[in-house]
């Protein structure tokens, strides 16, 4: 079977065979990006140096070095985690010549297991979106129908391995940015549990709800990189040192007695008939192999997008304020504002404004303002001005305070719910992929995308989605699993179990041969 069709384990058993080499695999997903990636553009940099690395790790397993877990399998990169040395974006014009001085920590654990690093993947300014047309690059497409988008913000992660330009990526999930793009691209995609995976090195977002997952074609792959990501780091305060259980080695373990449990709130109002479809025809599929469904409410659920637009926003205006043009990022031409400001203050002296021309801003505040007013897009600015009103005097306790009791609600559905149950199953969006462009003057339509997949991030608990059918128009469809904290080896078991009974996960876009 051609490379590109192979699923991750496969692909390292072959490695470690001696059937394919490093530098083969990775020239065929370089291949893969060459001939594609023009249409698709999920790449925001290739790694030039992707086929060096590849051949050291040849070289050293030929003179019989021990080697990590990923030994010369290319990872793709969502543009948000730090690489030394080398433009990291996040998306967006603020960063477009940041070159961190370090690695993200995941990015070493991924050094340390030997991958290849293949290249950075295109994404929403500052990981804020659904659809990855706010990145200030370009627009991702979808690989099953190039005329819709992938998701996002990580749909130049989930877009990479669907196209079979790289067998695994890692994305970042906010509120949504992992599941919610592998469901429209029919891949896997994992959400941690907060604190599972270090976020050092990550462009923050939203802090308390940010967290690091793997994206792959099978549960089986997914297992199989979150084991390299997961783990404490001294160097992140809220990562939770808590053993890393080894996910590849149990993952093919299926389990017995499961209780899933169907949100009654998630089948309502708004949920596309084909994705309702798909996601029952699931739920059948669980109770074939033995599953027990129980009927289960999340009553705050419903509040969890108001909710979410008052927190990350909130959390991201003041994460954002770093990027004022001094310590680094985008800065305005100076002499340009210099002389803006000598022409301004000229003008009004001539009109005789002298009290204005006196509180004409000094030279550093405006280079602030037009650092930020020319380095930042539209979805970014109105994140920064809803969190900034959220967070201001007089209304700091009707919307953050207010938004935050509302978290704990949610966080205690899931608990009273785990009690049931050991998973929560349901859709991971509303409706398939919607079109290019369809959107993207709607802000609200876009937050609506949203729906099931940040309660899971108010709450701090793990997802994945992962292919679950097809709409008739071609476009994937996923189904998502939630699980109590810290039990990610139960998601990817629970998620395998499937894979293994169906065959969704084996479908491929036409461009891979
Ligand atoms: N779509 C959501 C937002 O725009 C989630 C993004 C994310 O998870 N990074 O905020």
């Amino acid at each position: 079977m051609a490379p590109l069709r192979q699923t991750a384990t496969e692909l390292l058993a072959q490695l470690h065979a001696g059937q394919v080499t490093s530098v083969e695999l990775t020239r065929a997903y370089l291949d893969q990006i060459e001939q594609h990636d023009g249409n698709v553009k999920a790449f925001l940099r290739v790694n030039p140096r992707a086929l060096d690395e590849a051949a050291a790790i040849d070289k050293r397993r030929a003179a019989g070095e021990p080697l990590g877990l990923l030994a010369g399998l290319p990872v793709a990169i969502k543009d948000l985690l730090c690489t030394q040395g080398e433009v990291t974006t996040c998306g967006s014009k603020m960063l477009e010549n940041f070159a961190p001085p370090y690695d993200a920590t995941v990015i070493s654990r991924l050094r340390t297991a030997d991958a290849v690093l293949i290249g950075k993947t295109n994404m929403d300014e500052f990981a804020m979106g659904s659809s990855t047309e706010n990145s200030f690059y370009k627009n991702t497409a979808n690989p099953w129908n190039l005329d819709y988008i992938p998701g996002g913000s990580s749909g130049g992660a989930t877009a990479c391995v669907a196209a079979g330009m790289a067998p695994l990526s890692v994305g970042s999930d906010t509120g949504g940015s992992i599941r919610q793009p592998s469901g429209l691209c029919g891949v896997t995609g994992l959400k941690p549990t907060y604190g599972r995976v270090s976020r050092y090195g990550l462009v923050a977002f939203a802090s308390s709800l940010d967290q690091i997952g793997p994206i792959a074609r099978t549960a089986e792959d997914t297992a199989l990189l979150l084991e390299v990501l997961a783990g404490h780091d001294p160097l992140d305060s809220t990562s939770v040192d808590k053993p890393v259980p080894a996910y590849s080695q149990t993952v093919g373990q299926p389990l017995k007695n499961l209780r899933l449990g169907l949100v009654r709130e998630h089948f309502g109002q708004g949920l596309d008939s084909e994705v309702e479809a798909a996601v029952r025809e699931a739920v059948e599929v669980y109770k074939s192999l033995g599953a027990t469904i129980v009927d289960i409410s999340l009553p705050h659920g419903k509040y969890g997008i108001a909710t979410y637009y008052i927190i990350a926003p909130s959390e991201a205006s003041s994460n954002l304020a770093r990027y004022d043009g001094v310590h680094y990022g985008y800065r305005t031409d100076e002499k340009q504002l210099v002389a803006e400001l000598d022409r301004e203050r000229a003008e009004l002296v001539a009109a005789g404004k002298h009290a204005e021309a006196e509180a004409l801003d000094n030279p550093l505040v405006r280079l602030y303002r037009k650092s930020r007013a020319e380095g930042f897009g539209p979805e970014v600015k109105r994140r920064i001005m809803l969190g900034t009103y959220a967070l201001s005097a007089g209304y700091y306790d009707a919307y953050y305070l207010k938004a935050l009791k509302v978290r704990r609600l949610i966080r205690r559905d899931y608990d009273e719910a785990f009690e049931k149950v050991d998973l929560v199953i349901g859709p991971v969006t509303p409706s398939p992929a919607f079109k290019l462009g369809e959107k993207v003057d709607d802000p609200l339509a876009m937050y609506l995308v949203d729906l099931y997949t940040v309660s899971a991030n108010l709450a701090g608990i793990g997802g994945i989605a992962l292919p679950c059918g097809f709409s008739s128009g071609g476009l994937p469809i996923g189904v998502q699993l939630q699980a109590p904290p810290f039990e990610e080896e139960r998601l990817l078991r629970a998620a395998h179990m499937y894979q293994q009974a169906t065959d969704w996960h084996q479908r491929y876009p036409s461009m891979i041969a």
